[in-house]
């Protein structure tokens, strides 16, 4: 589908006498991206989601899955893999939902899609499944990615890339803890 796939018309849900809709939708969503590590702009988001009216609104269930593309916090080599994201969610009528009190006090009609709590909200007929998509996504997403869990990462001496072999920079250092072995060893001075 074209244009807003995850934009999903309820006239349909309405009308049915199960009040139970699956949907499954595929499309690109922007501005899921952490420092390090997101889910490319053109890159493919799929949501496998049922509907259901519920007293209080529309409770949308379902799968979410995508992939995320990074760069690895130890080699600085490129990470990815898959998100897979259960989500279950109750979207409200937005004229419905009760307005939250700003810090003002000033009472506006705004919800999560303006980044404060509270549930998400459909507005007629339509109710779009991009906020969700967005905001479950990026809490998946990895803050700190590693190309694959015990990359070794890049010499602190060289620079060189540690998964490709040793570079040969040996850490001359030994480990303290036998230094003190070493000055029980070391001959006794004569007390005479
Ligand atoms: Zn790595
Ligand atoms: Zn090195």
């Amino acid at each position: 589908m074209q244009g807003q796939p995850f934009l999903l018309n309820l006239t349909a849900l309405k009308a049915s006498r199960s009040s139970v809709r699956r949907e499954v939708r595929r499309g690109s969503v922007a501005g899921i991206s952490l420092p390090y590590s997101c889910v490319p702009e053109a890159s493919e988001i799929t949501a496998e989601v049922t509907l259901e009216l519920v007293h209080a609104g529309i409770m949308v269930r379902g799968t979410l899955r995508a992939r995320w593309e990074g760069e690895c916090r130890r080699c600085l080599g490129m990470a990815y893999g898959d998100l897979i994201v259960s989500t279950s969610e109750l979207f409200v009528q937005r004229a419905f939902s009760p307005p939250p009190k700003l810090k003002s006090g000033v009472v506006a009609n705004l919800s999560r899609e303006d980044g404060l709590d509270g549930p998400f909200t459909y507005m007629g007929d339509e109710l779009d499944l991009v906020p969700m998509i967005r905001e479950s996504l990026l809490l998946e997403l990895p803050s700190l990615p590693l190309c694959r869990q015990d990359c070794p990462g890049l010499c602190p001496m060289c620079g060189h890339d540690l998964s490709d072999g040793q570079c040969g920079c040996t850490t001359m250092t030994q480990d303290p803890r036998w230094s003190a072995l070493d000055a029980l060893k070391a001959p006794a001075k004569d007390v005479n």
